[in-house]
């Protein structure tokens, strides 16, 4: 049976040779995106805030140093003027018509192949976070939505970066009690409003994984305003998480 498996996966490989995570066309490596759509990606990398990422060699009116690594602790205005309640977020690229095109396709095209690939990048930029990370922890959907959708695209993101770092992942510590309705187009204090509350500790499980005391890694795939992430730490610190990490796929930058 294994063997046969096997045997029909190289068929496959043959019959379908690795594709473009961005345009689709052939490539010589799986997961992989060719030269054009790398090139059309903006990752994100330091100087960045040490506690939301932003990062500030797209940021003009940043004072910072000249061209200095800033691993420190140069925090951004909004950082300085309002701490979040999670400890730090990372994210791997610019949220811009690239990338959300991956994400779309991902979250609502069925492309769920695209997975390894976002993981990587993921991964990538929580360097420094994953050897002390206790959990992995998806931003969950509605029941509802996830119904419509079949599955939770950060929940698989999580499963890979688990199987990535041998960090245990749970989907369902926290889950999300309320369908908050679409925050496109919302501005930060809607945002804040419609997704405060919206989101609970499954007790039981969290003893069980030991919440308390555990530095959470928080997967998402945008960090807008930063609402959602600190919803969702606020409730996994009020259970106990002594440190929440953002990972998100992409985040705002304006
Ligand atoms: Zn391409
Ligand atoms: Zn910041």
């Amino acid at each position: 049976m294994a063997l046969l498996r096997t045997v029909g996966r190289i068929g496959m490989d043959a019959i379908l040779p690795p594709r473009c995570g961005g345009c689709g066309i052939i490539t010589d490596t799986t997961h992989a995106v060719c030269a054009d759509c790398w090139a059309g990606l903006r990752f994100i990398s330091a100087p960045h805030c040490a506690c939301c990422g932003y990062p500030f060699e797209l940021d003009d009116s940043a004072n910072i140093p000249g061209g200095e690594a800033v691993d420190g602790q140069a925090l951004c205005g909004n950082c300085l003027q309002k701490k979040p309640v999670f400890d730090r977020a990372r994210a791997a690229l610019v949220y811009d018509d690239h990338s959300r095109d991956y994400l779309l396709r991902f979250k609502h095209a069925d492309r769920t192949d695209l997975t390894p690939l976002l993981a990587r990048w993921l991964f990538q930029c929580g360097h420094g976070i994953w050897d002390q990370a206790d959990v992995i922890v998806p931003v969950p959907l509605h029941r509802r939505r996830l119904l419509n959708r079949r599955y939770n695209q950060s929940g698989l993101l999580a499963a890979s970066l688990s199987r990535m770092t041998g960090v245990p992942w749970d989907g369902l510590i926290l889950g999300r009690k309320r369908n908050t309705r679409s925050l496109g187009g919302l501005g930060p204090s809607s945002r804040k409003r419609e997704v405060g509350g919206a989101f609970s500790i499954d007790e039981d499980r969290a003893g069980r994984c030991g919440l308390d005391g555990a530095r959470v890694v928080l997967i998402d795939d945008v960090l807008t305003t930063g609402a959602t992430a600190n919803a969702c730490a606020r409730v996994l610190k009020q259970s106990g998480a002594m440190h929440v990490s953002v990972i998100t796929v992409a985040r705002v930058v304006r």
